[in-house]
């Protein structure tokens, strides 16, 4: 059974981030439900043209489709591959069907409050040959990369709200769940990239 870590938080906390930094230290490698479903669109697979809808719109997509999803990418990992699951689970059946797939070592939350995500992530911009993630104010691309950035189409004021509500009513009761397990960590990821990325290996690391 896989060993896993995940890294848990609302929508623009830096999960995509912390997750690229906490793979480089770890070895760990990611699965990103978030990704994984971009690039279902993208192909128009049988699974993108169904998860399109509920990713426009800032829902989350049906517990069975990202089951399948997740069920078909771990079957294709070496059994002791660590993995760091950024955006997954997301509701407590996930959650459960995660338990019997994969032995849970900790879960990361990383705790943004609300009004500091909508300015984060409607200033969020990804430079699509590299995939590292800028923004318009706090973290300003290269002149040599500005004209090719692109934004998420979900990424907009009125999917973000929609996205945060989703969160706080079928995300954030796994905070309660995987505490009840014993299995939680939490950071404060309100402090720039550096001091977030510290503060998770101190997490990771603490016995
Ligand atoms: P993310 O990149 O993690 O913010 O995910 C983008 C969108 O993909 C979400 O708003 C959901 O519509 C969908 N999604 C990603 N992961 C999941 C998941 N574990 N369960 C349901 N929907 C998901």
């Amino acid at each position: 059974m896989h060993g896993s870590v995940i890294l848990l938080g609302p929508p623009g906390a830096g999960k995509g981030t912390q997750a690229t930094r906490l793979s480089e230290v770890s070895g760990r490698v990611i699965l990103s439900t978030g990704d994984l479903l971009r690039a279902a669109v993208a192909n128009d697979t049988e699974l993108g043209r169904a998860a399109k809808g509920f990713m426009d719109a800032g829902e989350l997509v049906p517990d069975n489709l990202i089951l399948g999803l997740i069920g078909a990418h771990l079957a294709t990992l070496d059994p002791n591959q660590g993995i760091l699951f950024d955006g997954f689970p997301r509701t407590i059946p996930q959650a459960e069907a995660l338990t019997t797939l994969c032995q849970i070592e900790m879960v990361l939350c990383i705790e943004v409050i609300d009004d500091a995500i909508v300015e984060r992530i409607v200033g969020r911009r990804m430079d699509p040959q590299t995939g590292e993630i800028y923004h318009l104010v706090h973290k300003p691309a290269p002149p040599s990369v500005t004209d090719r950035l692109i934004q998420r189409r979900d990424d907009t004021e009125e999917t973000v709200r929609t996205r945060l509500s989703t969160y706080h009513e079928q995300t954030a009761p796994l905070v309660d769940y995987f505490s009840s397990l014993g299995l939680l960590r939490c950071v404060d990821g309100g402090q720039d990239i550096d001091q977030v990325h510290a503060d998770l290996i101190t997490a990771m690391t603490d016995e």
